[in-house]
Order: structure tokens, then sequence, then C-alpha cells
């Protein structure tokens, strides 16, 4: 019997979720999801973390050591950064003018909008409260940030992650600029580590359908109730063409263009972590699956995945910055104002910001936004008018931003001389079909 693919499995776990949930909530099973079904999308979300900061520092470690010289690691950081800016700034402008001509938020009813603001003011407050820490500190704070006073102290902080990558490069160049020989027993146990956590990744997506079964489950019966999100419906599906246009047009053609990879073999690559990133809202849980898929499906060594992966995961978010310019936009058309070329041109710039400080979990978007709004003058209050329809459209958004981070992962790849065909599954025999 020939097994499935991992990525249908995966669908078929998905849509087995919604049906559940859907069912479950009509016939007052509700509690009984939240009690015993939800657990274990929990649990399932708890391990992929929990894999995610040793496997960051091991394959840095490993990554970095094996470029055996710095100044590769220089040009590939340069080329990372540069290629994380364009695409970050072409989700932008796809965003803004999509908006701009659809304008979805200009025919939205005030009765509506008086609705939405009352509904969710509350929760919009939350947001921007937890924005305003992020505003107050100085300009130089995200760099201070960057480098940790305690490595434990990073360590036990997903939220921390690339503290953990400043150590590990800084530790892996130590480990290039010592004696070769005492560099070696450290280089192996590195290795070693790396192919444990690798391996720890296939056990854990063995478990995958059933951990995105019992997350679509929980969501499905724990979503608000769907009037307000028909309401939203014009920019809701305004958010999910822009992200279209980038997950299915310009990652696909620039993979396509620069490493002549095909649609298809690109989408079975990595369609397992592009439906985690749905399923979990979050590119830093998705990670250590996006990492193995980039490696061993689309054939980027590791040298380089372990450098532009986790990077990208933390600063690379391509959806998250198209979504915060057009929220920001519908959310002015909404109030009836007409933004000036020159505040457009600053959503831009604050957008672009925004996604990169926003932290890769569940929503963390929405509260960048709030940033993005008071620059260019708009009322923060008006975060209650988008929050009905923000869980479905972070999921969509965190498919765009992982895929934006493999992409770029790829190009750079191919930049450096680091991409090759993909290795036979040598990791993949859990879930290889049989014959
Ligand atoms: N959930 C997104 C991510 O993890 C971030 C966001 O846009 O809220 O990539």
């Amino acid at each position: 019997m020939r097994k499935l693919a991992l990525h249908w499995q995966i669908l078929i776990g998905m849509a087995a979720g919604v049906l559940f949930g859907v069912v479950a909530s009509q016939i007052g099973g509700a509690d009984f999801v939240k009690d015993w079904i939800k657990p274990f999308g929990t649990i399932f979300i708890n391990s992929l973390k929990l894999i995610a900061v040793p496997l960051i520092f091991a394959s840095l470690v490993k990554g970095i050591s094996d470029l055996k010289d710095i100044s590769k690691l220089s040009k590939m950081g340069g080329r990372t950064i540069l290629i994380y800016l364009g695409t970050t700034l072409t989700a932008v402008l796809v965003g803004l003018l999509l908006v701009n001509i659809i304008g979805p938020g200009k025919g939205l009813e005030e009765s509506t909008r008086d609705k939405l603001m009352a509904d969710f003011a509350g929760d919009a407050g939350e947001k921007i409260k937890a924005a305003t820490a992020q505003t107050e500190a100085g300009p130089l704070q995200a760099l201070i940030d960057l480098v940790p006073s305690n490595l434990f102290h990073s360590l036990t902080d997903n939220g921390s992650m690339l503290q953990v990558i400043f150590f590990a490069i800084f530790f892996a160049i130590g480990l290039i600029l010592i004696d070769p020989k005492k560099a070696k027993p450290v280089k192996d146990f590195f290795d070693g580590a790396n192919e444990v956590i690798l391996k720890l990744i296939d056990l854990i997506m063995l478990a995958a359908p059933y951990g995105v079964f019992a997350l679509l489950a929980a969501l499905v019966v724990e979503s608000p109730s769907a009037d307000l999100f028909f309401a939203l419906i014009k920019y809701s599906l305004c958010v999910l063409l822009g992200l279209s246009i980038l997950i299915f047009g310009i990652y696909p053609l620039l993979v396509k263009s620069y490493t002549g990879f095909s649609y298809s073999r690109f989408f079975q690559g990595i369609s397992p972590a592009q439906l985690l990133a749905f399923s979990t809202s979050s590119s830093a849980a998705t990670l250590p699956v996006t990492m193995e898929r980039v490696e061993e499906h689309l054939g980027v060594d590791e040298e380089v995945t372990s450098f532009v992966l986790p990077i990208g995961a933390t600063i690379n978010m391509d959806g998250t910055s198209l979504y915060q310019a057009m929220a920001a936009v519908f959310i002015a058309q909404a109030f009836g104002m007409d933004l000036t070329l020159g505040q457009q041109v600053g959503i831009v710039s604050t957008a672009t910001l925004a996604s990169i400080g926003a932290a890769a979990v569940p929503g963390a978007g929405m509260v960048m936004l709030v940033i993005v709004l008071g620059q260019a003058g708009i009322p923060e209050a008006g975060l209650a008018l988008i929050f009905a329809v923000d869980r479905p459209l972070d999921m969509c958004r965190t498919v765009a931003n992982v895929t934006g981070d493999a992409t770029v992962a790829m190009l750079v790849g191919k930049s450096v001389d680091k991409l090759h065909e993909p290795r036979e599954r040598k990791l993949d025999d859990y879930y290889k079909p049989e014959e």
C-alpha cells in the first residue's frame, strides 16, 4: 500500500478538524472540544516550539562553522538582508496598490462600523497597550536587544530568538578562528546534536495530521459569529488577493527564474511547512519544519538555511507587512479619511519596520499595526474594525511569511552556490511512500 504524501495527510487532518468543529458547535459539543481536543493541538505546537531554540543553536553553529571562512558569512549576510528588505517592500507596495484600487473600506456601512467599534473596543485596547511599550523604547533599542547579557536567559525565552541567533553566530565565528584540532570535538558535538534534532522534527511530523486536526477543531468552536466576518468580506478578500499574489505569483516566479525550480517542485517541497504555518499562525513554531523542508526537499545547503531561515522567521514577514499596509488604509477609508501620498509613503516605511519588529507568533502583526496607524495619523481605536477577521487572516499571512523565507533561502543558496538537487529523503523515512 502506498502511504499518502505528508501534505495530503495534513490537509485531511485540517479538513476533518474543521468538520469536527462545525459539527461539535452545532450539537453543543464546544466544551468537549475545548477540554479534550484542543490540548492535543497545544501539545503539538509546544513540541515544535520546544525544539526551535536548540535547532537554531545547533544548526547555526554547525552551518556557520562549516563555512570555514568568515568572508563568506558576510557575503551571505549582506545578500540575505538586502533580499529580505526587497521582498518586504514589494509586499507593502502590492498591498497599498490593491487597497487603493479596490477601496474595501469605502463601502463599509456606518452601522456595521459602529457595531464593530463597540464589540471589539476592549480587544483593540489591549493591543494598543501592548504596542505602547514598543513605541516608548529609544531608536537603538532593537540593536541593544540583539545582544543578550545572559545567554541562559535568552535560551529560556522563545521571544528572544534573535539573541540566540546572535550568540550562535558569534560562537561559530570563534570556532572558525581557533585551531581546527581544538574546534573538531565541539563541531562534532553540534553536528550530532543537529542530526538528533532533525530526527525529532521527523517524529513530531508524524503527529502533524492529528495536531492540525485538534488546532482547527478548537479554532472553529472558538471563532466569533460569522455575521461580522461577512461584513468584512471585501477587506478580507482584498488581503487574501494580495497574499495570493505573493504566495502563488511573486515567490514561485522568483524561484523559477533564478533557480530553475518548477512551480510544482517548489510547492511540493514547501507545502507541509505552509500548511503548518496556516494551522499554527506562527512562523516561529513552523521554523523547524521550514528548515527541514528547505534543506531536504528544496536542496539548499545547511550552511545557508541555518542562517537565512531563523533570521527570516524573526524579521522577514512579507505577509504581515502587506496586511499592515492594507489594514491601515482600510481603517482610514472606513473613517472617511483621505490619505495623502506622504502618509502612504510613511506607511511603506513603518509597515516595513513594523513587520521586522513583529514577533513570529499569532496576532503579533496586529500589535505592530498600532504603530503604523499612529505614524499615519489614523485613529488607533480603528483596530476594532478588523478584529473579527484577524485570526483567519493571520493564518494566511503566516503562510506568506514562511513561503517568503523559503524563497529567499533558495535565492541566497543559489547565489552562493549552495543549492543542489534535493538529497534523497534521508530523514524522511517515516513518511516515505511505501512500495
Ligand atoms: N503570525 C505571524 C507570524 O508568525 C505574525 C503576524 O502577522 O501576526 O508570522
